[in-house]
């Protein structure tokens, strides 16, 4: 299986759908996994729980695609990509946040507005549009505990080494390394660190284990997709651009912003990435198809969902 991962990111033309390391919204990602991957996206990143695969697996059920891969996401402790957010008293009820949420996770019920976390993947866009400051983060953890038993259900592990603690980092790593048979991923950001610096730490993450199973996802801004501009996804080649220059690893694709211009964009700046990883754009574009309840069952516009996915997959 890592055999077919390498050859599919070095046809520079990977093109990975994130859910979301904090999605739990299972009946969205089945329908996602089954729209994407007849889309001809052979990649799919998801929280790291067996509800997850099992969800991307009867995706991929439905769509009758075999040749994808799975790969779930895990982080050091604080990172960005595992918070959430709730809602304190300080709400005022003025309901700009409802229309801000591209997961639909807010909603109003009994005069009171509420968050769902199963669907809440910690953007923090409606901390932006609320008037009183009423969003509190709260922080969920990666499933370390029990991580190997999902070993044998994907292809792939990502680790998000956002981290101030460089220790935590090289320990979670070689638990990964020592334990983990199939392609590791690494999402690197620069946020936190310096150019030197995260090259420093990707150049030691190499020597431990053979660089060709690893690859990695440079990250832009986490989680800000959404628009489909070059400015949105310019950090995201930027970073690639910095990674590929260092010669650190094989594979390189790009996330955080990303869109329907980032491969374009890359082409364009003579920034040779194997691929793109897309989440909140991905979702936002296909959002109203998915959310309909007959989705499975309307051929109309299951195929109308599929030509908008198509497009964004045949953009890479
Ligand atoms: S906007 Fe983002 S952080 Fe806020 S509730 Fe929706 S998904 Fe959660
Ligand atoms: S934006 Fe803030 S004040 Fe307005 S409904 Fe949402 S939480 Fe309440």
């Amino acid at each position: 299986m890592i055999k077919g991962l390498q050859e599919y990111l070095a046809s520079n033309k990977c093109f990975k759908l994130i859910l979301g390391a904090n999605n739990e919204n299972y009946e969205e990602i089945t329908k996602l996994v089954a729209l994407y991957s007849a889309a001809g996206c052979r990649f799919f990143d998801l929280n790291a729980s067996e509800d997850a695969l099992l969800a991307a697996q009867a995706g991929l059920e439905y769509s009758g695609k075999s040749d994808c891969y799975l790969c779930i996401s895990v982080g050091t402790e604080g990172d960005k990509h595992l918070s959430k957010y709730q809602i304190n008293n300080n709400c005022i009820l003025c309901g700009a946040c409802e229309g801000a949420c591209l997961e639909g996770a807010i909603r109003k019920d009994n005069e009171k507005m509420h968050v769902d976390d199963k669907k809440c993947i910690g953007c923090a866009r409606c901390t932006s549009v609320c008037p009183v400051s009423a969003f509190e983060s709260y922080q969920k953890k990666s499933n370390w505990e029990n991580l190997d038993k999902l070993f044998p259900l994907c292809e792939c592990v990502e680790f998000h080494m956002d981290s101030n603690n460089r220790d935590e980092i090289f320990e979670k790593w070689e638990y990964l390394t020592k334990n983990f048979k199939g392609m590791l991923s690494i999402n690197a950001s620069r946020v936190g660190f310096s150019d030197v610096e995260l090259v420093d730490i990707l150049k030691k993450m190499m020597t431990y284990k053979n660089p060709e199973e690893i690859m990695i996802q440079a990250d832009g801004l986490p989680m800000s997709g959404g628009a489909d501009t070059y400015n949105s996804t310019l950090q995201a080649v930027s970073c690639a651009d910095l990674i590929i220059n260092s010669n650190v690893c094989p594979y390189v694709i790009t996330s955080g912003g990303t869109n329907a211009k980032t491969a374009e964009l890359a082409r364009m700046l003579n920034v040779p990435i194997n691929g793109v990883a897309v989440g909140s754009y991905a979702r936002k574009i296909v959002k109203d198809y998915v959310r309909d309840d007959n989705f499975f069952n309307n051929d109309e516009k299951f195929s109308s969902a599929l030509k908008i996915a198509s497009e964004l997959v045949g953009s890479v």
